[in-house]
């Protein structure tokens, strides 16, 4: 093992071939595993109830002999009961939003802090920011992770921050034509709201915008091509969660091929969400990461619920960090309906395949008589006949998913825009 590192001496992460980056990991598991063991209670107990000591764990390959993380765990530590390190080391705390339940508080040391921002400073240099841009950040501030963390990557990457915050759309878009913004942060949701406003006020030739940096939400290539085309600017798809720094720990790049991950810091890997075995690179399946230098709350093998696979090549746009493919939602996002599984990401793959179907749509579940029925109520573009249109997705779903379905075909502007994430499955099975 001290041979390992000698090998690698002084190379930088960047430079590392495969086999490098797989030793690299594999140091830094270590020296995580035998500091958890000593500072977390969390895990010290976690690994005594699983008889593991840390000199179990040698290599990168020893990683599935260690047990998940969920975000359960941390409710139960609310507040800061898991905390790493001394309080004297922690500078900032973040929560989740706790929608689902109690929020979880992550504590950031000035490490954590310089690590978020380099991870945001990458993304912003990964999609061609550069010094002279004018950055409208509009995710939220304060005890959310997202816009602090967007702010402190555009600072850092040396252009210029407008931190607007979210909401007040009026007002967005006065800042956005004064200021004379060239790049959106936002969620797609309010993207879209965003795009669809200038359209109506007709005030395109008003903005200066050329790049979008959209997330926090899976979102299908219609929504983003109907951003693009309105606002006639790239957009690229951003991913991350508070439990993990935040938002921008992987990123689009131009080729669009998928989102780079930044894996001198985090390991990702992909589990079969039902059994928990780890599955091949290329097959779809859970997300787990694992933080290598988080201190705060340093994190092994936690699990996203997030729908995606590690894609095997390396892309063209010439990047050494590796690429996981878009995420296609969430594990406890699947419905299951007369025996099928439904992930929102097919329903996205269904839409973008009929023409005249444009992208904003919800799903209705309901029990009638004892049986389940699902209606998807999407939007129809104006051109086309509605009924045709219904009579075709129908078909289509039919013989694509497997069941039968009724759709329904609606305006576009009919289902509600948010400047949050959008509500796109209403199950009232249980009610
Ligand atoms: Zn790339």
């Amino acid at each position: 093992m001290a041979i390992n590192r000698i090998e690698l001496g002084d190379k930088p992460f960047t430079a590392m071939n495969e086999e490098e980056v797989r030793i690299y990991q594999g140091n830094q598991l270590r020296t995580l595993v035998k500091n958890v063991a000593l500072n977390s209670s969390f895990y010290r107990d976690k690994f005594q109830s699983l008889g593991l000591e840390p000199h179990d764990i040698h290599s990168l390959d020893d990683i599935t002999k260690l047990p998940f993380t969920e975000k359960q765990d941390l409710r139960e530590g609310y507040p800061l009961k898991y905390m790493a390190v001394p309080e004297s080391e922690v500078v900032r705390i973040h929560s989740s939003s706790g929608t689902t339940g109690k929020p979880v508080i992550i504590p950031y040391t000035k490490n954590d802090v310089d690590t978020f921002t380099e991870m945001m400073r990458r993304t912003m240099e990964t999609v061609g920011v550069h010094s002279m841009d004018r950055v409208q950040i509009t995710p939220g501030y304060g005890l959310w992770t997202a816009g602090i963390g967007f702010q402190a990557g555009v600072e850092k990457l040396g252009a210029l921050a407008i931190p607007t915050g979210p909401g007040n759309t009026n007002k967005q878009l006065q800042m956005m034509q004064d200021l004379k913004s060239t790049v959106l942060i936002g969620t797609s949701s309010y993207g879209l709201l965003l795009a669809e406003e200038i359209k109506r006020r007709e005030i395109m030739d008003q903005t200066s915008l050329r790049i979008g940096i959209f997330g926090s939400e899976r979102w299908g290539d219609k929504m983003r091509f109907r951003i693009e085309a309105i606002l006639g600017i790239e957009t690229f798809d951003i991913y991350g969660l508070t439990e993990i720094y935040g938002p921008g720990i992987a990123i689009d790049c131009p080729e669009h091929q998928g989102l780079h991950y930044w894996n001198d810091y985090l390991i990702f890997e992909i589990i079969d969400p039902q059994t928990g075995q780890p599955l091949p690179v290329g097959e779809k399946g859970e997300l787990v990461i694992t933080t290598l230098t988080k201190e705060g709350l340093p994190l092994i093998r936690y699990r996203t619920h997030d729908l995606t696979c590690l894609l095997p090549d390396p892309c063209p746009c010439g990047s050494p960090y590796p690429l996981i493919d878009r995420v296609m939602g969430r594990s406890d996002d699947m419905v299951k309906i007369k025996g099928v599984n439904i992930y929102p990401g097919q329903i996205d793959h269904f839409i973008k395949q009929i023409n005249g179907l444009s992208s904003e749509y919800q799903l209705v579940l309901k029990r009638f008589e004892g049986k389940d029925q699902l209606l998807l109520r999407v939007e129809g573009e104006e051109d086309y006949n509605f009924e045709s249109l219904k009579q075709e997705a129908i078909q289509q779903f039919k013989s694509q998913i497997g069941i039968i379905i009724d759709i329904e075909i609606v305006p576009i502007g009919t289902l509600p825009r948010t400047e949050k994430k959008s509500k796109r499955i209403l199950d009232y099975r249980e009610q």
